[in-house]
């Protein structure tokens, strides 16, 4: 995976001396990374998109790492075995992490299948600043919709290992915010992440730092 086989030692963290709060302050927001998971195709990246319109048009700064994009370039070295789907979790979780700590309200699409690695990473970054969204589609109206055709080609079994198909999906027990994408349209589902932000203070500076 990488060229490193020994991890330094000799590293210290430095903290910044202007701080996670005074960032979150001038931009008058709480950071936080709202975790959008769910099978392929079940709406994460549209949802996603829909709600950086919403907060973008709200004067709020957000961020979307996107699935692909990320393995694309952060992660290209990362296949979908159960170890590199591990380790590409970690990493999202770990620039996640440093987004908040930036100030930005940080939105992720990834599949994110295991349950302990969501976990990890809401560990990681603390409860406070987690949101685990579902994305809850039905498998038959995902693999209705396949808007890239992989479904078509998981079940050719052209594509090993294919979250829904031949790999499990762990749905969340208690997520922060639970979408069914075949009962609300698009905007409905981005309405009710936003209404959530406003509702528990995130498109506001935290509290204290006004
Ligand atoms: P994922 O990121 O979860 O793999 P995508 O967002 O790429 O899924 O694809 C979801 C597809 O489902 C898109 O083509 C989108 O237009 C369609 N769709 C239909 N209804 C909805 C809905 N209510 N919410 C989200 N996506 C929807």
């Amino acid at each position: 995976m990488t060229t490193t086989s020994t991890p330094a030692t000799n590293i210290t963290w430095h903290n910044s001396s202007v701080t996670a709060q005074a960032r979150a302050k001038q931009k008058q927001q709480t950071p936080v990374v709202l975790w959008f998971t769910g099978l392929s195709g079940s709406g994460k990246s549209t949802i996603a998109n829909a709600v950086e319109h919403q907060l973008l048009a709200a004067g709020v700064h957000s961020y979307l790492l996107d699935g692909d994009n990320i393995r694309h370039g952060l992660n290209q070295d990362l296949g979908f075995s159960a170890a590199d789907r591990e380790e590409n979790i970690r990493r999202i979780g770990e620039v996640a992490n440093l987004f908040v700590d930036a100030g930005v309200i940080v939105l992720t699409a990834f599949i994110s299948p295991f349950r302990a690695d969501r976990e990890k990473v809401r560990a990681r970054i603390g409860e406070a600043a987690f949101i685990e969204v579902f994305v809850d589609t039905p498998l038959a109206v995902c693999e209705a919709r396949d808007p890239k055709g992989l479904y078509k080609k998981a079940r050719a079994g052209d594509i090993p290992d294919f979250t829904g198909i031949d790999s499990a999906y762990e749905p969340p027990n208690a997520p922060e915010i639970h979408l069914h994408t075949d009962q609300a349209d698009i905007e409905t589902c981005a309405q009710q992440v936003v209404s959530y932000l406003d509702t528990h203070g995130f498109t506001r500076a935290p509290q204290g730092a006004n």
